[in-house]
């Protein structure tokens, strides 16, 4: 594979703050009774911290579910799911090269919004993460449409050129792979 852009550590930083805030606004919505819920439930990874099969080409990020086994239990049959959220920098960084209007902080927020509330869903069995081709239509439409909810309510900057963006929701490109066993 030849050489992928990736973020470097500036963009890196904004990309976690940006995902705070995400973390922040999904639990409120969700009324989740604490951030560290959310937080056990996922990993966050760029580019630089992907092995070679969680990069894709063509989406902006993929989550990946892993049965992660508890450490801190004595019951060796206590496993949970863990949900991996790819970053794919080099897409990211192509769209924005093509798109002066879209800017990182704003465009990561949007991102890390959308796959939390896709996970928040998964966890709660509201939807299951192995499903239909239509199925996962539909669920793209939920979760668009509840990413603009919620960052519909706040103040960002430049944020306006990203929610029009995704306006035509079908535009965006995530990818749900199927579980792997992992750790
Ligand atoms: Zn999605």
């Amino acid at each position: 594979m030849s050489q992928l852009n990736t973020f470097d550590q500036e963009q890196i930083q904004i990309v976690n703050n940006a995902a705070s805030l995400a973390e922040e606004l999904v639990s409120n919505a969700y009324k989740l009774s604490a951030s560290e819920w959310l937080r056990r439930r996922y990993d966050i990874k760029t580019l630089a911290g992907l092995a070679p099969d969680e990069v894709v080409h063509g989406p902006f990020a993929q989550i990946i579910r892993y049965k992660a086994q508890r450490t801190d239990t004595s019951l060796s049959s206590s496993s949970y799911d863990l949900y991996k959220i790819c970053f794919q920098d080099h897409t990211i960084l192509e769209k924005l090269k093509k798109s002066p209007d879209i800017h990182l902080y704003p465009f990561s927020l949007y991102i890390v919004t959308h796959e939390l509330i896709h996970i928040v869903r998964f966890t709660k069995f509201m939807q299951n993460f192995v499903a239909t081709a239509d199925e996962k239509m539909d669920e793209e439409m939920r979760v668009h449409k509840k990413t603009h909810d919620i960052l519909g309510n706040i103040r960002i900057s430049r944020l306006s050129p990203v929610l029009a963006f995704y306006n035509q929701w079908h535009t965006y490109h995530d990818k749900l792979l199927a579980q792997k066993e992992s750790l």
